[in-house]
């Protein structure tokens, strides 16, 4: 006998070409043929139905975290809204994670099976739009000696003692406080 991972599931075909059962694939016999729970314990699957295939769900689960207060906010048919907490996340051999959710069936099942239009949140998370950078001044023309910098940072003139300085164009420029004496 073969441990299973989990993963697998075997689909059984119904009559008049309706789905049939689905099982869980708990152990591989010798021959690799899947195991299933009978109701006697495990049996080969092939034992309780035709089998039309074995499907490989998704990555096997290799744990589960609380669902940390995120939520999931979803239209249902009918286009009304529903807001429900994820309860656990479970985490999966290749790194995804599932948020699991109690559906109208009372059971806890992945939160966005079955939605096309949902949206996955945390209220603590900030949807404040950062203020975007101010947007710098246009070049003075004058500072520079003339000649427009590549940079707004070269805006920079000669003050009246002869020093450079930052022209009142520059992103830094801070206006004299009016207390300062200006100097002759
Ligand atoms: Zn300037």
């Amino acid at each position: 006998m073969i441990p299973a991972n989990g993963a697998q599931y075997v689909n059984y075909t119904a009559d008049q070409g309706l789905p049939g059962p689905i099982r869980q694939v708990l152990a591989w016999d010798n021959d690799g043929h899947p195991m299933v729970l009978g109701s006697h314990g495990l049996v080969r699957a092939a034992d309780l139905g035709l089998i039309e295939r074995v499907r490989q769900d998704q990555a096997a689960v290799v744990g589960a975290v609380p669902g940390g207060g995120w939520l999931i906010k979803y239209k249902d048919d009918e286009g009304a809204k529903h807001v429900v907490p994820i309860l656990a996340w479970t985490v999966h051999a290749d790194g995804s994670a599932t948020p699991l959710a109690t559906g109208q069936d009372g059971l806890t099942n992945d939160a966005t099976s079955g939605l096309d239009d949902y949206r996955i949140y945390h209220p603590d998370e900030s949807y404040t739009r950062q203020e975007p950078p101010a947007v710098s001044k246009p070049w003075c023309g004058e500072c520079n000696y003339g000649q427009e910098p590549t940079f707004a940072a070269g805006r920079m003139r000669e003050g009246d003692t002869g020093r450079l300085e930052k022209c009142h164009c520059h992103p830094g420029y801070v206006p004299p406080q009016p207390a300062q004496e200006a100097t002759a």
